[in-house]
């Protein structure tokens, strides 16, 4: 169950107002539009995806307290996939390309065999 962040009471998720402190919850009046809201003193775009990588062009930025579009930089961090090794690139290099590999190895076989003639 979620809980109004001013007031601690609790709420639906889809609750636009807080009955009991009436802080917005959501933007527009709609229940499917969450409105983030800073905690503390600090903006939002401080931390935010679309300030870190200069696309935002709303006019609060970058001094946002509340914001419908705001996606924080620690969730994207923890969404990134990690670099696969590079033995695993290898691998999956070489079975993309298998006709070119098995084309040279057959030159350098070739090669090898004239060599040793
Ligand atoms: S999307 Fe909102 S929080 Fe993010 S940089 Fe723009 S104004 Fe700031
Ligand atoms: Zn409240």
């Amino acid at each position: 169950m979620l809980s109004c962040p001013r007031c601690q009471a609790t709420i639906e998720s889809t609750t636009i107002q807080c009955p009991r402190c009436q802080l917005l919850l959501k933007a527009h009046g709609h229940p499917g539009m969450p409105l983030h809201r800073t905690e503390g003193d600090e903006a939002l775009c401080a931390t935010c995806v679309y300030d870190a990588d200069d696309t935002c062009n709303f006019p609060q930025r970058p001094d946002a307290k509340t914001c419908t579009l705001y996606r924080s930089t620690a969730v994207k961090e923890e969404l990134a996939l990690p670099q696969p090794s590079i033995a695993r690139q290898v691998s999956v290099w070489l079975g993309n390309h298998r006709g070119w590999v098995g084309l040279i190895g057959l030159l350098l076989l070739s090669l090898v065999l004239v060599l040793l003639r």
